[in-house]
């Protein structure tokens, strides 16, 4: 067994009082929360701010639930910069919904009329399926693609086909681990993204976008609240047709309240984003998330028995893959199985790859702490010394 089997089980409360067992958890979604922020949960879990309730007892209209959303978005706003002319909404149905919600919204049409051009770049198995939906209501032209080398790549990004209504990239590839090095530049055309896996993990020029929008479950709170992010102007463009459950307007206009949101996952974003506020907001945790990638990289760009399959330009902060050198087959197999399960036996968690491509991956997010990184790194060092 290896040096670090126990250093990632126990975790001190933040009262400092007594020791709980807490593991390392590098899964890609849902993910690691702050556990500051789960305290702070569980101790507000049957009296929330001398209400009496839980945030799940109480009515989303009501005068005790209206400050936690607007704190919410207070935040939010606040720690991205958001500028003015954009609408913050708290809707469900995760970032597939936004794969048809997109489209729908901005590139809908009345029956009959001609279909609108979409434009978007093919960086993974996310933005397949953001394709797939949006072929489905307009004409789509997929202006690059990185599919030729098993996207371990981001292509340069062609300007918008003509007449497009907007221009889609996934910023940060979840499951190959590819992030966008810049935000591409497409003239006039709004620019949607996909940024589930690296909202607030480093500042991001949000008026370089049209849209932007986040299932919460990577870096903001609980699956079941998606943040949708989106300039004022790109709103009320959906054909009569289209439900009202998936119509931006009506969401804008309600204030996110059309129908009950989700109150409780709102409420965690809010703790979440107060942690992140105290920690220094988006400058601070983009240094420690660069420090933690850099430490991480740097192993594997050093060892003699894993390597990243991701060109350096474009590798992403929040989601490293990392696959055995050299071997093929079974044995990479059988290696791949022995490491995620002695990691596990060791209190790191969730490190096997994503079903579709295999390997390993470490997504650490901004609740994962550098001491979680470099546990994952002296148990692999330790790993690597027991190979044959
Ligand atoms: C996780 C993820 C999704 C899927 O999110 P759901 O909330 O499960 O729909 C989509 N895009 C990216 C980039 C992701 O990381």
């Amino acid at each position: 067994m290896h040096e670090v089997q126990q250093t990632a089980r126990l975790a001190r409360t933040s009262h400092c009082k007594e020791y709980i067992m807490r593991v390392y958890n590098f899964s890609p979604g849902p993910s690691m929360l702050p556990l500051p922020v789960l305290e702070q949960a569980a101790a507000e879990m049957t009296d929330t701010g001398g209400t009496g309730q839980s945030v799940m007892e109480m009515s989303h209209r009501s005068g005790d639930f209206r400050p936690i959303i607007e704190n919410a978005e207070g935040l939010l706003r606040e720690l991205l910069g958001i500028p003015g002319n954009y609408r913050v909404l708290f809707l469900q149905g995760g970032a597939s919904l936004q794969f048809s919600m997109v489209p729908l919204n901005l590139a809908g049409v009345e029956q009959g009329a001609a279909k609108k051009r979409i434009t978007l770049v093919d960086t993974g198995i996310w933005a397949k399926k953001a394709a797939a939906e949006a072929a489905k209501y307009g004409e789509l032209t997929i202006a690059a693609s990185s599919a030729d080398r098993a996207y371990g790549y981001i292509p340069p990004a062609p300007a918008p086909a003509a007449g497009s209504v907007y221009y889609h990239i996934t910023w940060n590839n979840t499951i190959v681990g590819t992030k966008w090095p810049a935000i591409p530049d497409t003239g006039s055309v709004p620019l949607a993204a996909d940024i589930s896996s690296a909202i607030l993990s480093e500042p991001l020029d949000v008026s370089r976008f049209g849209l932007l929008y986040a299932g919460a479950q990577k870096n903001l709170g609980p699956a079941g609240t998606t943040v949708v992010i989106i300039r004022e102007d790109l709103m009320g463009s959906a054909p009569s047709w289209v439900p009202a459950m998936l119509r931006y307007d009506i969401h804008g206009k309600e204030g996110s309240m059309y129908n009950t949101p989700p109150c409780y996952g709102i409420y965690i974003i809010a703790l979440v984003l107060e942690w992140l506020k105290r920690l220094g907001g988006v400058e601070a945790i983009g240094e420690i998330n660069r420090k933690k990638a850099k430490l991480f990289y740097d192993y594997l760009d050093s060892s003699r028995t894993f390597y990243s399959p991701v060109d350096r330009s474009c590798r992403s902060l929040m989601n490293i893959p990392f696959i055995p050198r050299e071997t093929e087959g079974p044995r990479k197999e059988e290696l791949e199985k022995r490491f995620v399960a002695e990691a596990a036996a060791a209190g790191l968690v969730n490190l096997a790859g994503h079903r579709l491509v295999g390997g390993m991956r470490a997504s650490i997010y901004n609740a994962m702490p550098v001491e979680g990184v470099e546990a994952l790194i002296r148990f692999m060092e330790s790993f690597e010394k027991s190979l044959p």
